[in-house]
């Protein structure tokens, strides 16, 4: 009888503790999840989701009929401040391994998803890396959007002014000049950034930039420090991975950074 009380208590703080978030909560927050390199190295890093667990999570989305919309969509609906349909999320890789092609381009194209990629662009087309046939291949394809990560991934807050605008202009020009379009979304490394580096992103003529998560910076509204989640080995688990894909987790780690 105790444990019935226990969880009937436990019941009725859960559904306050929703219907208190759900009345103070106006704006749906569309989940944004980082990727990195999907192979089996999981044992090794944190970083690492396997390619059979990447289908399996698209594959979850795809059933579950997830709206899934390219990041520039995701900006869209920040400027209008439009109403954002229910299930909606944006997927995006960070770095440019060349495994994003050959393991989860595949995957998106079979179910339609799209998605954006950041590469490093001083590391293109070395080994282990995605090259540039590649990159305009998943590019031409129109589900894949790609996005500067800089020229060499480096900690752009403690960077000279000179070199940082270099590492954000010159990975933009090039990408743009090798694959024949506008490329307008940008990665902060590491996820590293400050009012300085935001400007300067602002500058070089990027719509928007992505963070990580978590971050201790203002980003409600504000499309150049975009937070994402990190979708990880221990998301192999679909109930994980569900929970983390809805905008309620995102929603709470938003208020938490606050
Ligand atoms: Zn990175």
């Amino acid at each position: 009888m105790k444990r019935k009380s226990l969880l009937i208590f436990i019941g009725i703080v859960v559904v306050m503790a929703v219907a208190f978030t759900a009345f103070f909560r106006n704006t749906y927050t569309v989940p944004v999840l980082m990727y990195h390199s999907i192979d089996n190295r999981g044992n090794e890093t944190s970083l690492s989701v396997s390619p059979e667990s990447f289908e399996r999570q698209m594959e979850f989305l795809h059933r579950n009929h997830y709206n899934v919309i390219p990041l520039e969509k995701v900006i869209s609906y920040i400027e209008k401040k439009e109403k954002v349909p229910p299930k909606t999320l944006a997927i995006t890789f960070d770095d440019g391994f060349y495994n994003n092609y050959k393991c989860a381009f595949p995957v998106l194209k079979k179910y339609n998803i799209p998605a954006t990629i950041f590469v490093i662009v001083g590391r293109i087309g070395q080994e282990g890396w995605v090259g540039w046939k590649e990159l305009k291949e998943m590019s031409d394809s129109g589900l894949i959007t790609i996005g500067s990560h800089t020229v060499s991934h480096i900690w752009l807050p403690t960077m000279g002014t000179r070199k940082l605008k270099d590492e954000l202009s010159q990975s933009k020009e090039i990408l743009e000049k090798n694959l024949g379009k506008k490329v307008d979304v940008f990665c902060y490394p590491v996820g590293a950034f400050d009012d300085r580096v935001k400007n300067n992103v602002k500058e070089a003529g990027y719509a928007c930039a992505v963070a990580t998560n978590p971050g201790k910076l203002p980003t409600k509204g504000d499309k150049y420090t975009i937070r994402r989640i990190k979708i990880s080995r221990s998301s192999d688990n679909l109930l994980i991975f569900w929970a983390e894909t809805s905008d309620w987790y995102t929603w709470f780690k938003e208020q938490r950074a606050q």
